[in-house]
């Protein structure tokens, strides 16, 4: 496999009036899971269903039930913490955590505090102008997600619908390795493509199946290197935590608020609180939700209904054995096996249906051309209709075919677009649509020069210019393409007009 060397991307400096600041951001990245069931009941996790149509007993903390920890979610988190190169602990557990919500009915959250399913692990963020960082994993556990309080459907009543109460959800903790606000972004887009190809967690931001708890602080330039070096949390800031963000664009502009409110209060001779806040996108600001100082205690304690989840080195082997190709490794063998820009493997790799689509048109063919194609034509056209590549109605052998007329010369570029289109909306066998409607190339130098001489001898006034200014030869070759309906091989128009105008 290629090896990608990037450069380290730069720290978001600030400028105050007292001197630089550096940003440092770590993330805790909520991952819905995707599975049929529940973390620990057999409810239907589907999205969008009648509310609380989609809640067991257990799940409406009803007395004497008992949560069943459900073996495809763990699965899904071991899978996960797989494809981040994380550490695997055979050994963990689960804790309560306890507080009391409206949508939380059991009175605590079952989660991993003291002994996560997952340790260490890393992700290379890519930042898409030659440079990228790793960032490393603290931990991912399993732990369930809270129903949803509705206030806003009557003026005198709230509701609560249970339906994601029990819903599997993998916390992803960062390192405070993240350092600006685009960053944090390309952060998150890293994990839901990894996840998306492991088919772990749907990525669905809208849906809220992806939510990140975004945690900001700010130093001088050299303190984040004195941390590096130590791994000291004193040489960084007091940290905020933006709770709950589900927009990319709404991530980079709490950072970026965040950041810029810290630094003013620090520049005041303040200290920034270490606290709770939530962002509010139509005002852009960041507002105190609760302190950390005054925090509740959760109280964690095991959860005396659930044994320690043990699980067997043979049983993630067989997970690790069945991961597929993952996005890093896929795009450094596209540049590899068919000489692709960094940006043009990127862009076919964001999703592997994109990428598997480009692989079967590209097999055994000019993977350049292909590239092209794919990402032009094709992908251009279905953003227009705002389809993605599993409703494209031109299936990748059909490309291909187009891609193959090409290479062979059978037809010109021009003609290829034409022909797309056709495909496109009618469907068919590019190679019989070229022999049917005559949209051959004409390569044949005698029907070529005809065409040249004609259109020399109908313009004798050009024909002076053109010796004068060599450059308008390329009129000629215009008239001889629009003569010839655009199927004349413009390579061999042009070697002919230039050798009959002397030139
Ligand atoms: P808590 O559970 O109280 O939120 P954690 O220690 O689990 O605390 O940290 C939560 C997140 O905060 C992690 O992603 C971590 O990287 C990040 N973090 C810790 N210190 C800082 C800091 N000084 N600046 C920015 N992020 C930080
Ligand atoms: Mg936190």
């Amino acid at each position: 496999m290629l090896d990608l060397t990037y450069d380290a991307p730069k720290p978001k400096v600030i400028s105050g009036a007292t001197g630089d600041w550096e940003l440092v951001i770590g993330l805790e990245v909520h991952a819905q899971v995707a599975t049929a069931a529940k973390l620990f009941s057999g409810a239907s996790t589907q999205f969008g269903a009648e509310p609380n149509s989609n809640v067991a007993f257990v799940d409406a903390g009803m007395p004497g039930m008992l949560p069943v920890i459900n073996e495809g979610c763990v699965a899904q988190a071991v899978r996960t913490g797989l494809g981040l190169k994380a550490e695997i602990n055979l050994w963990s557990a689960f804790d309560r955590k306890n507080y009391f919500y409206p949508d939380l009915p059991q009175g605590y959250q079952i989660s991993q505090l003291y002994h996560p399913i997952v340790g260490e692990g890393e992700v290379l963020v890519e930042l898409g102008n030659g440079t990228a960082r790793l960032v490393r994993i603290e931990r991912i556990h399993l732990e369930q997600d809270a129903g949803k309080s509705i206030h806003d459907m009557d003026p005198a009543m709230s509701f609560v619908d249970l339906n994601r109460t029990g819903v599997a959800l993998m916390e992803i903790v960062s390192r405070p390795d993240i350092r600006g606000p685009e960053e944090a972004a390309a952060y998150v887009g890293k994990l839901r493509q990894i996840m998306r190809y492991l088919g772990t967690c749907d990525g669905n931001m809208q849906n809220g199946n992806l939510r990140a708890d975004v945690n900001v602080s700010v130093c001088r330039p050299g303190d984040y290197e004195k941390y590096q070096a130590t791994q000291d949390f004193g040489h960084l800031g007091t940290r905020c935590e933006i709770k709950n963000m589900n927009s990319m664009r709404f991530i980079q502009m709490a950072i970026e608020y965040e950041a810029r409110r810290q630094i003013a209060l620090l520049e005041d001779g303040k200290s920034v609180t270490q606290e709770t806040r939530l962002y509010d996108p139509d005002k852009n600001e960041t507002r105190s939700m609760r302190s950390k100082e005054e925090a509740h205690d959760y109280r964690y304690f095991p959860d005396p209904d659930l044994l320690p989840l043990e699980i067997e080195q043979a049983w993630v082997d067989d997970i690790a054995a069945s991961l597929p190709e993952l996005p890093d490794a896929k795009k450094a063998r596209f540049i590899a096996d068919f000489g692709l820009s960094d940006y043009d493997a990127s862009v076919l790799t964001a999703e592997s249906e994109n990428a598997a689509y480009f692989e079967t048109v590209a097999d055994g063919r000019d993977g350049k051309l292909a590239a092209n194609w794919v990402i032009n034509e094709l992908f251009g056209r279905l953003k227009k209709e705002g389809h993605d590549i599993t409703q494209s109605p031109v299936s990748p052998a059909q490309l291909g075919g187009i891609i193959a007329l090409i290479s062979s010369g059978d037809i010109s570029g021009k003609i290829a677009k034409d022909l797309f289109e056709i495909v496109y909306t009618e469907g068919g066998d590019p190679a019989k649509i070229v022999e049917d409607r005559g949209m051959k190339q004409v390569t044949d130098t005698g029907a070529i020069e005809a065409a040249v001489d004609a259109v020399i001898a109908e313009n004798p006034a050009q024909v002076e210019k053109a010796k004068q200014n060599p450059k308008l030869a390329g009129w000629f070759v215009g008239q001889v393409m629009k003569a010839t309906g655009g199927k004349a091989n413009p390579a061999a128009v042009n070697a002919l007009v230039l050798q009959k105008l002397g030139l």
